[in-house]
């Protein structure tokens, strides 16, 4: 394995650790898709955990405005799935802080703990396992902005776009494999539909 483990790697790492599982499976805003990935399912081994967070944090350190801001670099997440990512890469960055976006339940928007507030400009790395439609990086982001902060960058260890995808240009944007999964816009234009192979509900 290398310091930056290459998309082959992380692909097997994620294959062999139960988080990328290839079928046919129904995402909750009805897409179709040929595979479904879980990171969570890799994170809950350390060493995979390890292997991914130093890899994304070396991709972070090679860009010289990150690196320069590390000693005040806040790592902001969305709760649940990027916290171990958050903290993975705060560690190996060596980092000042996490924190994290959080709901009370799934209507009601993002919002920090009470008593956590940010310093005016302060520099926030935003984190998540993965990248599919950024709406909850964008949401987010809305949230640090809206409390002062500022955003540098985004960094995930799996961009997997779909096709509504936010695009956070012109913000450097940090990834250590993308997917490309066949989506479907739903069971009507799906060939795994077609074929009669059996379908996955998925939760999340
Ligand atoms: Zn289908």
């Amino acid at each position: 394995m290398h310091l930056v483990p290459t998309q082959e790697e992380v692909v097997a790492l994620l294959r062999q650790t139960g988080g990328l599982r290839e079928g046919h499976f129904e995402y909750t805003n009805g897409l179709h898709a040929n595979e479904y990935l879980q990171v969570a399912l890799t994170m809950r081994y350390y060493e995979a955990a390890k292997i991914l967070s130093v890899g994304l944090s070396r991709h972070l350190r090679a860009n010289p405005e990150i690196r320069a801001m590390i000693p005040e670099l806040s790592i902001v997440a969305p709760a649940t799935e990027g916290l171990p990512v958050a903290y993975g890469v705060c560690e190996a960055l060596r980092a000042h802080q996490v924190y994290w976006g959080e709901r009370e339940n799934s209507h009601e928007p993002q919002r920090f703990r009470q008593y956590l507030e940010l310093k005016p400009g302060e520099k926030v790395l935003l984190v998540d396992d993965i990248l599919r439609t950024g709406k909850k990086l964008a949401e987010l982001k809305s949230l640090v902005e809206s409390n002062g902060g500022e955003v540098v960058g985004l960094a995930v260890v799996i961009h997997q776009p779909n096709p509504m995808a936010v695009n956070f240009d012109p913000l450097p944007f940090f990834y250590l494999a993308k997917l490309d999964a066949a989506y479907y816009k739903d069971a009507s234009t799906c060939d795994l539909c077609k074929r009669g192979v059996p379908v996955d509900r998925v939760r999340v």
